[in-house]
């Protein structure tokens, strides 16, 4: 039974402002979440986003619910779990997710097992990329040198505010880190069909791995559009928040592969679902992140670790924020790897 839910949020410095196709930040906030079941306890948290369309204050109000809503209820069944906070309210995605990640953590922990094992999976560490923002050509190049140096070996790079510019940028960073460097592009809506039917021809002159997101979230019929023109793939992520999405866009081949966060699924129990949908259908997933501390950054990872099938991870915020309050993830030669304990493995200022 859940004994107790208690919430606070962390504003933390970002190294840098970070700027895409659709805004910028220089500050995350996250509402870390603590869930107390007999002698074990969860950790989890939400970040707020523009793409869920919640702020910190709609995360603590709904956390506030969710407390009176869960305490005195069993833990050891998610999908109930979940069925009691889609009552609370539809939406506040990120704001389950901290909840879920919190039961995940509590569940693995009492079984004495890392989450990705207690998932299924046996994979300890994943090639992580790290994004660059829209920057000039000159900065871009010089952020993907560094980034390399720091041990990257796959780039994301942000696009979408000017397709001859975003070429030259995408082109430059190629040159700069060479043919083995694995390119992630994300135009996070930015083209209309046909630039974005142009730009993937050029992205794939350029060995780029997967093109993201390249027309706006609504527009269905457009982004399979350019899936069906285009030699690189395309993969779906502010058009695809839901099982149900992810199951339309598997159905009539809107696109090739997914990106799923936990910030727009409502946890890891979704994510699974969605994962198991996507390869159902022969789709490949990244799982990807927002402006999240390595409390459910790592969440993200054991989720990734626990499926073959999801075959690239973009878990990187955390590396940018200056003052994150909760540790515990390693990263080696590019990858990010599971800490061995149970549960999340992440330690955090709840104890
Ligand atoms: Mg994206």
């Amino acid at each position: 039974m859940i004994d107790s839910l208690e919430f606070r949020t962390s504003v933390n410095r970002r190294a840098s402002t970070f700027k895409i196709a659709t805004g910028s930040s220089d500050t995350e906030e996250n509402v870390m979440v603590k869930v107390v079941s007999g002698d074990h306890f969860g950790v989890g948290s939400a970040n707020p986003s523009d793409v869920t369309h919640e702020t910190r204050e709609s995360i603590e109000a709904f956390l506030a619910k969710a407390q009176k809503k869960l305490v005195g209820t069993e833990e050891d069944d998610p999908d109930k779990l979940h069925t009691r906070l889609d009552s609370i309210a539809d939406g506040n995605t990120a704001a389950k997710a901290a909840v879920d990640i919190a039961i995940f953590d509590l569940l693995s922990k009492r079984d004495g097992k890392p989450l990705h094992e207690f998932l299924g999976g046996d994979r300890k560490k994943m090639l992580t990329d790290m994004t660059i923002g829209i920057e000039s050509k000159e900065v871009t190049v010089q952020k993907a040198m560094r980034h390399y140096k720091a041990g990257f070996r796959a780039l994301k790079i942000k696009v979408g505010l000017d397709l001859g510019e975003d070429v030259k940028r995408v082109a430059a960073v190629r040159d700069t880190v060479g043919p083995k460097v694995e390119l992630r592009v994300d135009a996070n809506q930015g083209y209309t069909v046909e630039q974005a039917i142009r730009f993937c021809q050029e992205m794939n002159t350029l060995g780029v791995v997967l093109v993201e997101q390249p027309v706006k979230a609504e527009d269905l019929a457009g982004l399979k559009k350019v899936t069906l023109a285009s030699d690189v793939p395309i993969m779906a992520d502010e058009s695809v928040k839901s099982v149900l999405d992810a199951r339309k866009v598997a159905r009539e081949g809107i696109a090739d592969m997914l990106n799923i966060k936990l910030m727009k699924c409502a946890g890891v129990n979704n994510a699974v679902t969605i994962n198991k949908f996507a390869e159902a259908a022969d789709m490949l997933t990244m799982v990807g992140c927002m402006g999240e501390i390595q409390l459910s950054i790592a969440a993200g990872l054991h989720f990734a670790l626990s499926s073959e099938n999801v075959r690239f991870a973009d878990l990187d915020s955390h590396f940018n924020i200056v003052d994150d309050p909760t540790s515990g993830l390693r990263f080696e030669d590019g990858y990010l790897i599971a800490p061995e304990g149970p549960g999340l493995g992440i330690r955090t200022p709840f104890g």
